[in-house]
């Protein structure tokens, strides 16, 4: 008999997200049908986007009260009816918060890639970042990029991608750790701490001449300040809204929208499960940025299973520097 143990949802968040949202359980897994895989789950991806599925339905439907809490993840396949993922290899996929998965497949993790690449900057983070950039974004050599939620998984990787495209690149993060590490480290030109400087003052203190690209990760105040500041024809990629996730009703729309029209502006929001079919291209060329050392990738990972709802809540704290995750 195999079983596996799990984090269920418990309730359903209305605002912040509380321990008292998840329960655990054990169950038995079913014998494994034709092209299915059995998988010992080493790690978890903890995506902000976790706290919406489970309190309302978006892009996929909302976790069922008492489901497994839907997550990415990896793990070594210890029983496979599937030819392409023998006993052994190492999987990224879908598998939930617990210590075993029936999966019908997944995505495999080559060899000399370990699982916080496969994770992070490999991953649907990397992928993000990459695809947010090139598909949206599109900077040109000496224009302006805005990255907030800078110092976070996605973050930190497009800010690095900006610099790469030969962009001026101004982050915006919750902590002076936080702004010295995305421009000391990360080669950033600047960095607003928003807890500490009003975000409009800080674009006019970095970007005096306006803002060309804008990555957002948090929606909200900090959407607003830089609409309030792009240049002609920007472009503002609405990747995330992580500010608006844990409120109980939406927030009005920001206010210097109107903006968008003078200044012709492009605002295009994506969603990269949309985009998978570039994960070859993106990796192969992240690849070759992190070997040349122009990108570097950080993981902050929590140890595991049950140190998963503390690492959801965290990321609406901002403890996490980099990505987040579980080793389980
Ligand atoms: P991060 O690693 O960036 O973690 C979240 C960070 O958000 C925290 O560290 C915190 O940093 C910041 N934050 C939390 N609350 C607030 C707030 N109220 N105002 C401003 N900043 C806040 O997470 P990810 O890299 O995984 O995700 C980043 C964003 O990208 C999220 O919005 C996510 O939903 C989105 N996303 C979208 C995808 C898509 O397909 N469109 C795919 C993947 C992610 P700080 O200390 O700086 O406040």
């Amino acid at each position: 008999m195999t079983t596996s143990r799990r984090i269920t949802l418990a309730t359903r968040p209305t605002e912040q997200v509380a321990l008292t949202d998840f329960g655990s359980d054990e169950v038995e897994l079913p014998a494994l049908q034709k092209g299915e895989i059995l998988v010992d789950v080493e790690y978890l991806s903890i995506d902000p986007t976790i706290r919406g599925w489970m309190a309302y339905d978006t892009y996929l439907p909302k976790i069922g009260i008492g489901e497994v809490i839907r997550s990415a993840g990896a793990g070594r396949v210890v029983e496979s009816r599937n030819k392409a993922f023998p006993v052994g290899s190492r999987v990224f996929g879908m598998p939930g918060w617990q210590t075993r998965a029936v999966m019908s497949g997944g995505v495999p993790i080559p060899e000399g890639v370990s699982y916080e690449q496969a994770l992070s900057v490999f991953g649907v983070t990397g992928l993000t970042a990459y695809v947010g950039l090139k598909d949206i974004g599109k900077p040109q050599p000496g224009e302006t990029v805005v990255v907030s939620g800078a110092a976070g998984g996605v973050g930190s990787i497009a800010g690095q991608i900006a610099k790469i495209m030969g962009a001026r690149v101004v982050g915006v993060a919750g902590s002076p750790e936080k702004c010295a590490w995305v421009v000391d480290e990360l080669g950033f030109d600047d960095c607003i701490d928003y807890r500490a400087e009003d975000v409009a003052a800080g674009l006019r203190r970095t970007c005096p001449e306006g803002v060309d690209v804008y990555f957002d990760n948090v929606g909200g105040e900090t959407l607003n300040a830089v609409l309030g500041q792009i240049k002609d024809h920007a472009r503002i990629i609405l990747c995330g809204a992580i500010s608006q996730y844990n409120t109980g009703a939406p927030a009005p729309g920001p206010a210097n929208l109107i903006n968008a029209i003078p200044r012709r502006a492009l605002l295009k929001g994506f969603i990269i499960l949309d985009h998978m079919d570039r994960a070859g291209e993106a990796a192969a060329e992240m690849g070759r940025w992190l070997a040349e050392g122009k990108l570097q990738s950080r993981t902050h990972v929590l140890e595991g299973l049950d140190s998963a709802p503390l690492a959801l809540q965290e990321l609406f704290t901002g403890a996490n520097v980099g990505k987040s995750l579980v080793r389980v």
